[in-house]
């Protein structure tokens, strides 16, 4: 069943929805598809084959670029219902626009907006049903992009997929963290590829990641790879403190991930005007706040939780422990505002919503 769109897209639709077979209020996260996802591929200069098909697996000849070389890049945002039953999408041309910045860090080719926006829009059209409308629950969209080149030469690929497909994630309550300061492993250097949603950026974490959960660990607050004396982000989060009323967050540098979370925060920080500090804040700072009892709130900030509230900060074997979580009342109220945002409940004044 093949229907032609406006953008040159094509939809082949799944012969029967496994939506059946799921339970929408609780999913094994991570694991379960929608029916569909978008493919597109970089050939000759110029992206094409877009097209909506069944969820499938991809195969992939061994020399395949992006496994030894790394030229791949994804991107992670949410859709939600609203009560109304409208699927709504929160900030995906920025997810778009950063796409692009990571694609042109990894010299790899940018995407349209028509396939990216235009793309995603007709797949949540399509697999509308899959987006659970259970306060708590979303549609999480992961797409990627990577270098498809079957050369093991070491050069930028001259042939890219990209792809977005969805997987509905049930009630996500992150309990709060405690996070270890990193003094010796590095997320990012100055001049690398920090700011990048790129693979590797990942899978160099993991090993500093595990070392911490063994030390009972949720989470590594990353300091800067020079003299590991400033804090820079936690985990896979962007992060921000509160000290003496000010919220202090690391500036958009190379080696700070710039979170479409930090952002919205920060816009509505400033719109209540609660004053911000974009600078990193050093250990020695946040450790003296913690003990002399200016440190109000401490938490991380990125679309898996939204708000990751830190209880415990351990630094040179010493755990610090923050205030209660209740008594914070910013990085509540900020969560409380963006859940009623992105699910409908206020009204969109800032066009951070895509309507589907
Ligand atoms: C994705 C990510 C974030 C958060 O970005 P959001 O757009 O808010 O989800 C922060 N830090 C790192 C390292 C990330 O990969």
């Amino acid at each position: 069943m093949e229907q032609a769109l406006a953008l040159d897209l094509v939809i082949e639709r799944a012969a029967q929805s496994r939506l059946p077979q799921v339970d929408l209020n609780n999913p094994a996260f991570g694991r379960t598809f929608t029916d569909h996802m978008l493919s597109a591929d970089y050939i000759g200069g110029k992206w094409t084959n877009v097209r909506i098909v069944p969820f499938q697996n991809l195969s992939l000849n061994p020399a395949t670029s992006a496994l030894h070389y790394g030229q791949a890049i994804f991107e992670g945002l949410k859709a939600y219902k609203s009560p109304a039953g409208e699927v709504l999408c929160f900030r995906p041309d920025e997810n778009f626009k950063r796409m692009n910045r990571s694609a042109l860090r990894m010299c790899m080719p940018e995407i349209p907006e028509e396939i990216f926006l235009g793309g995603l829009r007709e797949l949540l059209n399509l697999d509308r049903d899959w987006v659970p409308q259970r306060e708590g629950c979303s549609l999480y969209i992961r797409p990627v992009m990577f270098a498809t080149d079957a050369f093991i030469g070491l050069r930028p690929s001259e042939t890219y997929k990209f792809l977005i497909f969805c997987s509905p994630a049930g009630v996500y309550y992150s309990a709060p963290v405690k996070v270890k300061v990193e003094t010796h492993y590095t997320r990012a250097a100055q001049g690398g590829t920090g700011a990048a949603k790129a693979a590797g950026n990942y899978a160099a974490a993991m090993y500093p990641t595990k070392l911490a959960y063994q030390e009972g660990y949720d989470q590594i607050l990353w300091t800067d790879g020079k003299e590991h004396k400033y804090i820079e982000e936690a985990g896979t989060m962007n992060i921000m403190f509160i000290i003496n009323d000010t919220l202090i967050t690391a500036p958009e540098t190379d080696t700070i991930l710039p979170g479409i979370t930090r952002k919205s925060v920060l816009q509505l920080a400033r719109e209540w005007g609660v004053p911000v500090e974009e600078r990193k804040p050093s250990v020695e700072e946040v450790i003296a706040a913690i003990q002399n009892g200016t440190l109000q709130e401490a938490f991380g900030v990125g679309t898996a939780a939204t708000i990751a509230h830190i209880k415990v900060i351990g630094y040179e074997g010493v755990q610090y422990e923050l205030p209660d979580v209740q008594n914070r009342p910013f990085s509540n109220k900020v969560f409380q505002e963006l859940e009623d945002i992105k699910r409908g409940r206020k009204p969109d004044t800032r066009g951070w919503i895509m309507k589907v």
